[in-house]
């Protein structure tokens, strides 16, 4: 039995921002579910284990939803206790193997896990490491003291693979702080040994590394556009919801739905985006279940669909076309509406308005059009 410990502890001071780097977002996941998905891939491990702040384990289970692992349990004051913690609860369980991973790296190379568990036959401990290739200084702010021999070093990366019961006697046994679990083994004079790490394998520690692993993520992510186009009619006696917001104004649209045509169009571009129709087949106007329905509902169901196919919103644009009533007081409120609707920052949402210099249908006023555009990145 192979178990993972998912190191999500960390304060992540460094990182410079409110929250704990593990928690931030990559490509619209939390970085500790992206590593969390790439340990369980390869199906070597059987339990996983994450270790969590105190009072975080709800939410680190929120973030981990879907994913088959143990009830997230409260680490200690330091990496090391925290460790400690993770390798009780799964004392129980007397896992031959752990393997012991920082919830900041999110990219496990291809391989890495197989060769952990390969080279525990030989050795109590195995880690990914990478030689050092810049020249290596020693210096003070006066200036470079010495130039450190580079041959024989390597950087330490996670995950590190034990043999269960060594890591845990190696755990009670410490006396003092040590950098990783590799370190508490070297004390001991146990065997550890180094398999080829992967500069792809990178802990994020400050905010442009986030920006690093996203980069390194997008040649798998396809750039997808679509386009959305609605009409209804005004008429009196309805209220005119546009965008997600009731728009005081003497006349409504009228339609199956509440007849949001901001939204219809968003919607059709989202399901276009992504060529799985549009909104009358997902919710079809000759169902009365959606009478007057409001189409937040519908939204929230388009920009589930991106989730679901792995991808994210990058943005959106919704132009709406009427001479009344004026769109621009309002135009903040729906941009707010409809990204909190589609679960995105609202700088990825645009809404404007155009009129058509009183001409057409939208001229004399006997209806609004809306148009739209996503763009969308999805997984090939
Ligand atoms: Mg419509």
């Amino acid at each position: 039995m192979i178990a993972a410990l998912l190191m999500a502890a960390g304060r992540g001071e460094r990182f410079g921002a409110p929250e704990p780097k593990q928690y931030a977002l990559l490509l619209g996941r939390p970085v500790l579910r992206v590593a969390a998905e790439a340990l369980l891939e390869g199906g070597h491990i059987s339990h996983l284990q994450p270790v969590c702040a105190a009072g975080e384990e709800g939410r680190i289970a929120a973030m981990l939803e879907g994913l088959p692992h143990l009830p997230p349990v409260a680490g200690g004051a330091t990496r090391q206790a925290s460790v400690k913690a993770g390798l009780a609860a799964l004392a129980s369980l007397a896992p031959n193997v752990v393997l012991v991973h920082d919830a900041a790296r999110p990219i496990i190379p291809p391989g890495t896990i197989a060769a952990l568990l390969a080279a525990l036959a030989q050795s109590s401990g195995a880690i990914p490491a990478q030689p050092v290739s810049d020249t290596l200084k020693r210096g003070s702010a006066d200036g470079i003291e010495e130039t450190v021999p580079r041959a024989g070093l390597f950087r330490a990366q996670t995950p590190q693979a034990f043999r269960f019961a060594t890591l845990r006697d190696a755990h009670d046994a410490a006396t003092a702080e040590a950098t990783d679990d590799a370190q508490l083994l070297e004390w001991r004079g146990e065997r550890v040994a180094l398999i080829p790490g992967h500069e792809s394998n990178i802990k994020i520690t400050f905010p442009e590394d986030l920006t690093r692993v996203e980069a390194s993520l997008l040649p798998r992510l396809m750039p997808r556009i679509g386009t959305g186009f609605d009409v209804h009619r005004l008429v009196e006696g309805r209220p005119l919801v546009l965008c997600g917001i009731t728009v005081p104004h003497t006349l409504g649209l009228e339609g199956h739905s509440d007849a949001d045509v901001g939204i219809h169009a968003l919607c059709d571009a989202i399901y276009g985006a992504l060529a799985e129709g549009d909104i009358g087949r997902h919710f079809p106007p000759s169902q009365m279940k959606w009478k007057d329905a409001d189409s937040a509902q519908f939204l929230i169901h388009a920009a589930g669909r991106i989730a679901a196919r792995g991808g994210m919103l990058v943005n959106a644009d919704v132009t709406l076309i009427c001479e009344q009533p004026k769109i621009g007081p309002h135009a903040q409120a729906m941009m707010v509406r409809l990204a909190e609707l589609m679960g995105v920052e609202v700088k990825r949402v645009g809404v404007k308005a155009t009129t058509t210099e009183r001409l057409g249908f939208t001229g004399r006023g006997e209806g609004i059009a809306a148009q739209a555009a996503v763009s969308l990145l999805i997984p090939d």
